[in-house]
């Protein structure tokens, strides 16, 4: 049976993954010191007796106690602005040190396949687009953003020097906007702030004009992702691009969930966050070449499910 690690198994992204992984019967050790998870997402888990759940800091957590992994899945961080904006050491400390710790760990277990979570915010308030790996960024370092940005930053200077010197299977998906089941109500995100807005009724908040834009990828296309940068052969020092290149301006998807959820709720305007990106959307060529991956959901399907899923999970509907 292949083992796998999950170190921010108790969040959005990490329990979604465990549950695949749990489903591929693998063995599953997972982390979490539910920072910005929450244990409700681990509760369809805790059962299986192929996954093993540990409460702890990733800073503290001593590895070698687990032996030899197949697949090492580094998610532990605060993702969402308004959490890393409350969390902004916790954010440094787990992308810089945290990753240091397992790359340490990797050393000595070093046949493991390691995929590290980095994100398109690496690329900041880009100014070529869409955005593919070769870009370099635009990024403030002393911004609102720069705990996160930077500590991503950090964390793959850090994974493609010790891949140089060491030669370890490490490989970095850069992750775009997602969204899907087990996003929680007051995470600050997006799409979980309009649904859960447009659900009890209250006013949708578009910061800013809503001219901006994203590209929502839908949580099992990224799971699927995330899996092939981890099995797929020869792809150790890879950078790549996951997400789904359907750009929206975040005014047409409170429009859009407006409509799906057939909500009263107005759409009012709030001042914006500084540094706020401007427009945002993958190029994912690489990812359709390297481990022939392209995401299947569209984002009024997968918007859909969200709507279900918060509706059982906070209405009782
Ligand atoms: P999330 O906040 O739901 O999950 C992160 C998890 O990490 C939480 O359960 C939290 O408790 C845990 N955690 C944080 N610090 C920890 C520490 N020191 N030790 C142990 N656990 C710790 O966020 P998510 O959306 O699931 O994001 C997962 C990863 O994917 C993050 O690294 C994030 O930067 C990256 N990512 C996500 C998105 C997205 O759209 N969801 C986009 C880009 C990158
Ligand atoms: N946003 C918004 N209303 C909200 C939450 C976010 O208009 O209630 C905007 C935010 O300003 C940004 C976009 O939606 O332009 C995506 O924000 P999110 O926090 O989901 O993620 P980001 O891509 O900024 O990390």
């Amino acid at each position: 049976m292949n083992k796998a690690l999950i170190t921010g198994a108790a969040g959005f992204i990490g329990s979604n993954l465990c549950q695949f992984l749990l489903d591929k019967k693998m063995t599953v050790f997972a982390v979490d010191n539910f920072l910005t998870g929450n244990k409700k997402n681990l509760e369809p888990l805790i059962n299986n007796p192929h996954f093993h759940f540990f409460a702890a800091d990733v800073l503290d957590f001593d590895f070698f106690k687990l032996g030899k992994i197949d697949y090492v899945f580094h998610l532990a961080s605060p993702a969402s602005p308004v959490k890393y904006r409350a969390y902004p050491i916790e954010t440094l400390m787990v992308n810089s040190m945290g990753t240091k710790k397992i790359l340490d760990y990797l050393l000595k277990n070093n046949t493991a396949s390691f995929v590290f979570a980095s994100t398109s915010e690496v690329y900041g308030n880009p100014k070529e687009h869409p955005q593919k790996e070769t870009y370099y960024g635009n990024v403030n370092p002393i911004g609102d953003r720069a705990c996160y940005d930077e500590g991503k930053r950090f964390a793959e200077t850090l994974i493609i020097t010790y891949f140089r010197r060491f030669k370890l299977n490490l490989r970095v998906a850069r992750i775009f906007n997602t969204y899907g089941p087990n996003m929680e109500e007051d995470d600050g995100r997006v799409i979980c702030n309009f649904i859960y807005q447009a659900l009890s009724n209250q006013p949708i908040t578009v910061y800013g004009k809503g001219e901006q834009t994203r590209s929502f990828c839908y949580i099992s296309d990224m799971i699927n992702g995330l899996y092939l940068m981890a099995k797929t052969k020869n792809l150790a020092g890879e950078v790549i691009n996951l997400g789904n290149p359907e750009e929206k301006k975040i005014i047409e998807v409170a429009q859009l969930i407006k409509k799906l959820t057939l909500t009263k709720s107005p759409i009012i305007f709030k001042p914006n966050y500084p540094d706020d990106p401007e427009k945002r959307k993958p190029d994912i060529k690489k990812a359709e070449r390297l481990i022939k991956w392209r995401p299947k959901i569209r984002l009024e399907d997968g918007l859909q499910k969200t709507i279900i899923y918060f509706k059982k999970r906070y209405f009782s509907l």
